[in-house]
């Protein structure tokens, strides 16, 4: 199918970007790697009667280091963060989930802003920027608000964004020393969305886990952090009974709904299947990180 006619405005910043939402009267959508929006457009799904086109706003495209946390640009294509070497020092864990998003040429056009934003339940960056705790910055016509990935999602296509608000950026705190890290994923088809996905650090001070996080996809309506399961790791190091510990608090903690794809039944056991690989990956990277090896 085609769109609906729709008129297109190409904007150079942010303030231009907010003015053509605001003109839109609602009607107003971004575009920006357009990889999500323009399937919607085209099975009619959404009409908007004009789009705005984001990509010439150089601002959006930055990729920084700053002293406590990276700054990653809206438009920061998925590419980019899978192959960006300030990315891969940092958030290694980043990268890796990078390589499970679609095909190349829609990681190449896919923006961190338009991923985040459409809320996809089975996409990996929502669940990444609840793993690494990101908060996103977001511009509207009353001024720039923060929010906290773990408040951003609110449900399956879903995001606290109203319709003149722009995502300009999203900050992800640098991770403590010696912390080990994993990603697993299982989708039918390589680059097809996951049937489930799970992603962990284990932060390792004095032989102990100091801090364990675990954020998962594919069980909801939005990727949710296994807060139950990360409170058993704490302070313990990790051994079978532990690990068998944790898999029967992901399994418990999560309800996932039967689908076309898979029954909930087996979503529940694969995601226990994940926890279980990731989390002794991430411990056995953890105690690389603390001699002094590559995280
Ligand atoms: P767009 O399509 O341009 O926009 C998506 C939505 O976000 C729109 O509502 C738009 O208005 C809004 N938006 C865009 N930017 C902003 C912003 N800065 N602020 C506020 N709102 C904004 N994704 C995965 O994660 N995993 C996959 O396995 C995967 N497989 C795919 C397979 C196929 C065949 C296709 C076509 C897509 C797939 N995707 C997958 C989606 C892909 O990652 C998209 O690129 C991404 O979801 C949306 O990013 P975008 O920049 O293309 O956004």
């Amino acid at each position: 199918m085609k769109p609906a006619a729709f008129d297109l405005v190409a904007v150079d910043s942010v303030e231009a970007a907010l003015a053509a939402l605001s003109d839109a009267g609602g009607d107003g959508k971004i575009i920006a790697g357009g990889q999500s929006l323009v399937a919607m457009m085209n099975f009619r799904m959404v009409r908007p009667s004009v789009l705005v086109d984001i990509n010439r706003i150089a601002a959006l495209a930055i990729l920084e280091e700053r002293p406590d946390h990276i700054r990653v640009g809206a438009l920061t294509r998925h590419r980019t963060l899978e192959r960006s070497p300030l990315i891969g020092r940092h958030f290694p864990v980043l990268s890796r989930a990078m390589e499970h998003v679609a095909h190349l040429a829609i990681r190449n056009r896919g923006t961190i802003g338009g991923s985040l934003s459409h809320a996809d339940p089975a996409a990996e960056l929502p669940m990444m920027a609840l793993l690494l705790d990101a908060t996103l910055t977001v511009a509207a016509p009353a001024g720039l608000r923060t929010v906290a990935a773990a408040d951003f999602f609110l449900g399956s296509l879903t995001a606290d964004l109203g319709e003149t608000d722009l995502v300009i950026a999203v900050d992800f705190p640098k991770l403590p020393a010696g912390t080990g890290w994993d990603f697993q994923e299982v989708a039918r088809r390589s680059g097809d969305f996951a049937l489930a996905a799970l992603a962990a650090t284990l932060t390792v001070e004095g032989g102990v886990i100091a801090e364990a996080r675990i954020a998962m996809m594919g069980i909801g309506e939005t990727a949710v952090r296994a807060a139950d399961a990360e409170a058993l790791l704490a302070g313990r190091t990790l051994d079978d009974a532990l690990v068998a510990e944790v898999v029967a608090a992901v399994r418990d903690g999560v309800e996932p709904n039967s689908d076309l794809h898979a029954s909930g039944d087996y979503r529940r056991h694969l995601i226990g299947v994940l926890a279980g690989r990731a989390l002794g990956n991430a411990w056995a990277r953890a105690q690389g990180a603390a001699q002094g090896g590559e995280p």
